[in-house]
C-alpha cells in the first residue's frame, strides 16, 4: 500500500509541475546525495549561437559556412541548428555520403571534397592533425565556446565557435543546492575546457567531459561504485541510459520522450529550480511518514 504522506507529497508535486512516476521515485529521491547534470538543454538554453568563424588555407568564412551548413542539413543536433541559423538564406551545395557520428559530428562529400564537421576527437580519428590550429580552439574553449572544426580533405579548414548560455535559473538553483550539501556534477560530452568554463559560471565544482553518449551511463554507475546515491537530471536521448541507471531519473519534461520515459520524476519547468522543489517535497514527504 502507498503510504498517505506519499500520496499527499505527490499532489503537491502536481501543483509545482513535477510529475512522480511512483511513490517509490519520491523515497528515493530523499537519500540522493549526488546530482548529475546534462549540460546542454538542462543547465544551458539548449539554443546554440554562432559567435565567430575562422579559417585556414584561404578559405573564404562563407565558404565554410556553407559547407557547414549544407552537412549539418542531415542533423537534429542544437549545434547543427545554430550553424544552419547563421546560414539562412544561402544557397548550400549539394552533400553525397552523409554520415553522422553521434557526440563527434558530423561528414559527407561537398562538389568532390570530402568533409568532416565536428571535434577534435572526430578528426584525430580520422588522421587529420588539429594541432595548427590548437591554440585558437583553446582560446575559444576557454571562454565557454564550444569548438566545431571543418576539415577538407584531410586538412582543417575552419573553426566555428558556438555558444549555448546558461539559464538564468541555474546559478541561483545550483547556489541553493551546493548550500544544502548537495555534490554537485556537470555530465556532457562537449570538449573538456568549454565545459569547466560553464561549469565555473554556473557554480559547479565537478565536470565529467568529453562522453560519448553511450558512457554517460558508466558514468553514474561508476559513482554509485564509490558509494554516492546518484540522481541524474536530463532532457535527451542521449542521457535515458543513465536517467535509468540513477537511483533517481529525473527529465526535463520538454525533453526527448525517451528521456521522460526513462525517469523516475519529470519536471515541466524546464530549469534547475525545480530541482530544488523536488528535492525539498522528498524531504519533507519522508518526515511527514516518520
Ligand atoms: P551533449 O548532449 O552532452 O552536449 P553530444 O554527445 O550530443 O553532447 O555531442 C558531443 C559533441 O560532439 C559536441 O559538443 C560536438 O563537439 C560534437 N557533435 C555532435 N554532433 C554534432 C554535429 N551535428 N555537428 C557538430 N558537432 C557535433
Ligand atoms: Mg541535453
Amino acid at each position: 500500500a502507498t503510504p498517505m504522506a506519499v500520496i499527499a507529497g505527490t499532489g503537491r508535486a502536481a501543483e509545482l509541475g513535477i510529475l512522480v512516476r511512483d511513490a517509490d521515485a519520491l523515497q528515493r529521491a530523499s537519500s540522493v546525495d549526488t546530482l548529475v547534470f546534462d549540460k546542454t538543454g538542462t543547465l544551458t538554453k539548449g539554443i546554440a549561437e554562432v559567435i565567430s568563424i575562422e579559417t585556414w588555407q584561404s578559405v573564404s568564412e562563407k565558404q565554410a559556412l556553407s559547407w557547414a551548413a549544407a552537412l549539418e542539413q542531415g542533423s537534429a543536433h542544437p549545434l547543427a541548428q545554430a550553424i544552419l541559423r547563421r546560414a539562412e538564406g544561402m544557397e548550400l551545395p549539394q552533400v553525397e555520403h552523409f554520415r553522422q557520428a553521434g557526440g563527434l559530428g558530423v561528414s559527407g562529400s561537398v562538389a568532390g571534397r570530402s568533409l568532416l564537421l565536428g571535434n577534435e576527437d572526430f578528426l584525430r580519428q580520422a588522421d587529420i592533425a588539429t594541432q595548427p590550429v590548437a591554440d585558437r580552439l583553446r582560446a575559444q574553449a576557454e571562454r565557454g565556446a564550444t569548438p566545431v572544426l571543418l576539415a577538407a580533405d584531410g586538412k582543417v579548414i575552419a573553426l566555428f565557435s558556438l555558444r549555448d548560455p546558461l539559464r538564468d535559473e541555474s546559478q541561483p538553483a545550483l547556489a541553493r543546492l551546493h548550500q544544502q550539501g548537495y555534490q554537485l556534477i556537470m555530465l556532457t560530452g562537449d570538449n573538456p575546457i568549454t565545459a569547466s568554463a560553464i561549469a565555473r559560471e554556473a557554480g559547479i565544482d565537478r565536470v565529467i567531459a568529453g562522453v560519448r553518449p553511450e558512457g554517460k551511463a558508466a558514468a553514474i554507475r561508476q559513482l554509485q561504485q564509490q558509494g554516492h546515491q546518484v540522481a541524474m537530471i536530463g532532457d535527451g536521448i542521449n542521457d535515458a541510459p543513465a536517467l535509468a541507471q540513477a537511483e533517481l531519473g529525473m527529465a526535463i519534461g520538454s525533453g526527448s520522450d525517451i528521456a521522460v520515459e526513462s525517469a523516475g520524476i519529470t519536471l515541466m519547468r524546464p530549469h534547475p529550480g525545480s530541482v530544488v522543489d523536488a528535492l525539498a517535497l522528498s524531504r519533507a514527504t519522508l518526515r511527514n511518514m516518520k
